[in-house]
């Protein structure tokens, strides 16, 4: 868990997620604008991968982060 010494936010933060394994790609027949492919993480793969970093608090935009 995370928060904000700032204002003492909890719940919500900002950063950057970052994941690599094996997906399944397939094609994208449901929304046409968009990609027109798209993929599912294959989740049970051992070899998986993913990184969190917290950049700033959601509500008061401070980046006086601790981890709790
Ligand atoms: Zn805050």
């Amino acid at each position: 868990m995370y928060k904000c010494l700032n204002c003492g936010n909890t719940e919500k933060f900002l950063g950057y997620a970052e994941e690599k394994g094996s997906v399944l790609i397939y094609k994208n027949d449901f929304d046409p604008s968009s990609e027109p492919y798209t993929w599912v993480y294959m989740v049970s793969e051992k070899n998986w991968d993913s990184n969190l970093t917290v950049n700033k608090c959601f509500v008061c935009n401070s980046k006086n982060i601790i981890k709790i």
